[in-house]
């Protein structure tokens, strides 16, 4: 009797930390956002993984429609393209710190987590004079140690509230998919780059974001950066 109770108890025990680990609207290992307030008609969109080589071509349709976004970067990539995180600062978009080099942090130990945040929060700062103060952990997967990091470094956790696939779906896939799950408030995440990698293919996404960015619009949508959408006096 007693070893099915420990079963159980194992079990549950292991789906409260799979959740905290990995639940978008987890907060239990460290607290984090998945969506703003559903009484504005605004959302956010995010683009991970960059600053990368295709990010301009990002930048030059969110221009055109005039809306504003969110990347979430990595101090590797912003090194490796300084002027690429410069423009998209100077187009007045919002950066969120994405850690140094988009390592799984499961199982890593505080000092390792400790480093790979504050080293992209330098390399952001350093790079275009702001400070993050936003956070997005790798794979969406959260440790013992990012809470307290985050506090020192001043940073909110954000997740999501729909993921684009848009490292594995095409272009039509990948809008769909996300405009299903558009609601008042929405986080949608999507990927200007695939890690770390110096020439990554996101065509997909460049293709989901000419149709989305209309669409939204059209149906009375704001495009927001998330610091706007989480704090609307901003
Ligand atoms: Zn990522």
């Amino acid at each position: 009797m007693w070893m099915a109770a420990a079963s159980a108890l194992a079990c549950t025990t292991t789906g409260v930390l799979a959740y905290g680990v990995r639940g978008r609207s987890s907060s239990l290992i460290a607290p984090s956002v998945c969506q703003g307030s559903a009484d504005r008609r605004a959302i956010a969109l995010t683009f991970d993984d960059g600053p990368s080589p295709a990010t301009p071509r990002l930048l030059e349709i969110l221009e055109k429609y005039g809306v504003k976004a969110t990347f979430f970067e990595c101090g590797v990539n912003v090194r490796r393209l300084p002027q690429i995180a410069r423009a998209v600062s100077d187009a007045g978009h919002e950066i969120g710190n994405h850690t140094d080099t988009h390592r799984m942090l499961s199982l890593r130990s505080t000092d390792v987590i400790r480093r790979e945040m504050s080293r992209a929060q330098d390399a952001i700062r350093d790079t275009t004079g702001f400070t993050a103060t936003l956070f997005r952990a790798p794979y969406g997967v959260r440790w013992f140690g990012m809470r307290q990091a985050q506090r020192e470094l001043g940073l909110t956790g954000v997740m999501w509230t729909a993921i684009g696939l848009d490292w594995k779906l095409d272009g039509a896939a990948v809008s769909r998919r996300l405009l299903r799950s558009v609601k008042n408030g929405a986080i949608l995440c999507l990927h200007d780059g695939r890690g770390i990698s110096t020439q990554p293919d996101v065509t997909s996404t460049i293709e989901a974001v000419r149709t989305m960015v209309p669409f939204l619009l059209d149906q009375g949508f704001r495009l927001e950066t998330v610091s706007q959408l989480l704090c609307p006096t901003i």
